[in-house]
């Protein structure tokens, strides 16, 4: 049995969201042109929210103005969802967030964590500097991670996916196999980007008991489930992550195995979903 593979989603919107992160790194050169504040097509509807935090004013025109969000939307057309999605930036007073919400179908990227990806690009982490990662390059990782994050809640929910296992993790899964997906050089440069994100974040305090209450896994699980998919997805291009003892070698071990499991997931759950005939032929 076999899928067609039609020029699918997750490659198309990988080429966009490239585009759309240009977009996001042009907003630390306050990159500017006009365009509408709200648009409506192709079963995706976008707002550009009017922040509530001035400090956020800069971010709401930057993005509306490069069109960041419809860059997203253009390269989503092999999606059909049942309902109608909303794509919006908004300001979340104050927390650092990005969500999918289920009850209105709308994906929000708050202008919060638009700022803190921001900040992370203006103080890349040793480690991040012997990627060779840049500042613009540093903000496209997390960003591209955040959007294919929550579209991946949007998919198991208006696709019905079923879902073994916490769905935080299956949405880290389905962001992490997509953007490995980029080709080699690109995948290195976005998955080396989120996971100095993950260790920035894991060293800032050690977990209260109650952190392990979260839905989402810790920092540091994310950051070893990151680095687990890429090393097991591709030894060559990420062994260093072993050698260079980021990935223990007793989960390493395990990592090609793991990937294995979620190529097969994904292609038997989400990939039908993403062709543009709507249906997978067998
Ligand atoms: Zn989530």
């Amino acid at each position: 049995m076999a899928i067609i593979h039609r020029p699918t989603l997750h490659f198309a919107v990988l080429a966009c969201l490239a585009l759309a992160c240009l977009a996001l790194a042009c907003l630390a050169l306050a990159c500017s042109a006009g365009a509408p504040a709200l648009a409506r097509e192709g079963g995706i509807r976008i707002v550009y929210a009017v922040p509530k935090d001035a400090a956020h004013e800069p971010l709401y025109r930057s993005l509306r103005d490069k069109r960041v969000l419809e860059r997203i939307r253009d390269r989503l057309v092999g999606l059909r969802l049942p309902r109608v999605l909303t794509l919006t930036v908004k300001g979340c007073d104050g927390e650092v967030d990005a969500s999918y919400e289920a009850s209105d179908t709308t994906l929000t990227i708050c202008y919060e964590y638009l700022a803190y990806i921001q900040d992370l690009g203006r103080s890349i982490p040793p480690a991040g500097v012997a990627e060779g990662l840049t500042p613009a390059n540093y903000i496209v990782g997390p960003f591209l991670e955040v959007v294919l994050h929550e579209l991946a809640h949007a998919i198991f929910d208006l696709k019905k996916v079923p879902i073994l296992g916490r769905e935080e993790d299956a949405a880290d899964q389905v962001a992490a196999y997509t953007l490995l997906r980029l080709g080699k050089d690109e995948a290195r440069r976005v998955i080396a980007s989120v996971a100095v994100m993950y260790a920035s974040e894991a060293k800032e305090a050690p977990p209260e008991l109650k952190d392990f209450a979260n839905e989402h896994s810790l920092p540091a699980q994310r950051f070893y489930n990151l680095m687990c998919i890429a090393y097991g997805s591709d030894r060559k291009t990420f062994g260093d992550f072993v050698e260079k003892g980021y990935l223990p070698a007793e989960r390493a071990k395990l990592c090609e195995e793991e990937y294995r499991q979620v190529k097969y997931a994904f292609d038997r759950l989400v990939m039908p979903h993403l062709t543009e005939a709507g249906t997978p032929s067998r």
